[in-house]
């Protein structure tokens, strides 16, 4: 299957994708077209592991890789999981909570980036490339810690992470700065998410920049979920969840489901309309926002307005209001009209903003509707959710489940529902310990101490561990420096 750029660049195979991550065109990678999933085919699932329905689903995108090659990978790959990658839980006759977060840096992006760097490398060797690899990361928390678990130690590839200096939790930030790996790099900037997206997107497209690190022997690569590799192994958990609910006959074949996703970059809740694309059965997508409400706005009056005051949260990895993402499914709908992308993006870029027909949205994206959540709607439904049904969310998933509530006083609808759990509560400790204590705990580690004690759930020992180490990146430049402050980790190398 080929891929085609959003703004309309020619056709590359699936391994030039991943390797490129972006287009040339500054657009993004899409398949040419969706491959089709029948009935047959879920219930034929039904008996296979997650590795097995990850390469059954990921080798009709990827068809320059093998199906036996991709069990290979996506066996590696959730290998390093906590048992199963990607658990649903039931919680009532209608909510089913899918946990994505027992990869090794706790948070769904482990789902993607663990089987990442076995995808490049192939790319690699099947597009014969004799460039290094510099996997440039812009992070708001979560991708930056996955994405060196994922890439540390592999041979001809050095990863840099950028992060928003104070735009993290504790604990994130200190999962980064401590991190070992003999090829990783981690910068925290003075700005927010967004200035770090946009570096890295502005190193991407720039030819100076390519040439720069060409000429060190590296080409630049991107581990965002701008990445297509990073998109499709997201696609594989919504039709494992539907299919594990099936083979409890939970659902009856054919039923459809909701899905309630926490939405920053707008990557996770993508992936599931791409499964609907493919034939699941999904009812409605609900798109999750804290007070950085740009999408809900988008999805209720066809606005998307990024002039606007920047949220610092207690999720921080929504905080976001430039939702990449967003560009491939105004795409689809628009009927793959690139041209029209384009024009969109040029008014985003330059105006900030952009506005589409709220009623072609409501006709050609019926599945979408979406929910914001203010601070204190968040912690009240940590609190809640733990008092009523003895499950402590973390707050990213806790907007989410807001969203849900909304969505049910708002509309009564009593379709089976699974809410994305996105990441642990304990990398959130501070801000779930008090929603659920009413006490303020600065202190990181004491917090999660107090956080275990009061609701009686394990720590994870990723976290335990971070106690004892030593951040080892500490460095933090201006957001104008930051291109020069990358460069300046490979010039000391050389
Ligand atoms: C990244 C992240 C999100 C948002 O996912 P997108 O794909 O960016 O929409 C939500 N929750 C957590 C915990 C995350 O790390």
């Amino acid at each position: 299957m080929d891929y085609i750029s959003t703004r309309g660049g020619s056709a590359v195979s699936a391994g030039a994708a991943i390797l490129k991550g972006i287009a040339e065109d500054g657009g993004l990678y899409v398949p040419s077209f969706f491959p089709k999933l029948e009935l047959e085919d879920l219930r034929n699932m039904i008996s296979m592991d997650y590795a097995e329905r990850a390469a059954l689903i990921i080798g009709q995108f990827l068809t320059d890789y093998s199906e036996a090659e991709l069990l290979d990978y996506a066996r590696k790959a959730y290998a390093r999981f906590d048992g199963e990658p990607a658990p649903v839980v039931g919680v009532d006759d209608t909510t089913y909570i899918m946990e994505l977060f027992h990869g090794p840096t706790l948070a769904f992006k482990d789902i993607a980036l663990t089987l990442l760097p076995h995808l490049m490398g192939a790319a690699h060797r099947k597009c014969g490339s004799d460039k290094k690899t510099l996997i440039l990361v812009a992070t708001s928390g979560d991708t930056g810690k996955a994405a060196i678990e994922g890439f540390k130690n592999v041979e001809g590839t050095e990863i840099v992470v950028i992060y928003p200096s104070e735009g993290v939790s504790d604990l994130q930030k200190l999962q980064m700065q401590t991190s070992d790996g003999n090829n990783v790099h981690v910068l925290g900037i003075r700005g927010n998410f967004d200035d770090a997206q946009t570096a890295v997107k502005r190193i991407f497209n720039s030819k100076e920049a390519n040439e720069k690190f060409n000429k060190l022997g590296y080409s630049l690569s991107s581990a965002n979920s701008i990445n297509w590799g990073r998109l499709v192994p997201q696609i594989v958990y919504y039709v494992s969840a539907y299919v594990d609910m099936l083979g409890c006959d939970e659902i009856d074949e054919g039923e459809a489901i909701n899905f309630v996703v926490p939405t920053g970059n707008f990557g996770d809740i993508l992936a599931g309309y791409y499964a609907k694309r493919m034939g699941l059965p999904v009812n409605k997508l609900i798109v999750a926002s804290n007070v950085n409400n740009v999408l809900t706005d988008f999805f209720t009056d066809g606005v998307y307005d990024t002039n606007r005051p920047f949220h610092k949260t207690v999720s921080p990895s929504m905080d976001i209001l430039v939702s990449s993402n967003l560009e491939r499914l105004l795409f689809e709908l628009y009927d793959r009209d690139a041209e029209k992308v384009r024009e969109l993006m040029d008014s985003l870029k330059e105006e900030g903003e952009y506005s589409v027909d709220i009623d072609r949205i409501y006709e050609v994206l019926p599945e979408f509707t979406a929910y914001s959540t203010d601070e204190n709607g968040t912690c009240a439904t940590i609190d809640n959710f733990f008092e009523t049904n003895d499950y402590l969310l973390d707050t990213h998933t806790a907007v989410a489940v807001n969203a849900y509530n909304d969505y049910l006083t708002e509309t009564g609808d009593n379709t089976k529902t699974v809410v994305l759990s996105t990441a642990s509560p304990y990398k959130f400790a501070h801000d779930v310990y008090e929603s659920v204590s009413g006490n303020d705990e600065p202190d990181a580690f004491k917090a999660v101490k107090k956080l275990h004690s009061y609701t009686m759930t394990d720590i994870p020992a990723q976290i335990k561990e971070l106690e004892y180490l030593d951040p080892i990146h500490t460095g933090v430049v201006d957001v104008k420096d930051i291109e020069e402050a990358i460069f300046a980790f490979f010039n000391k190398d050389c």
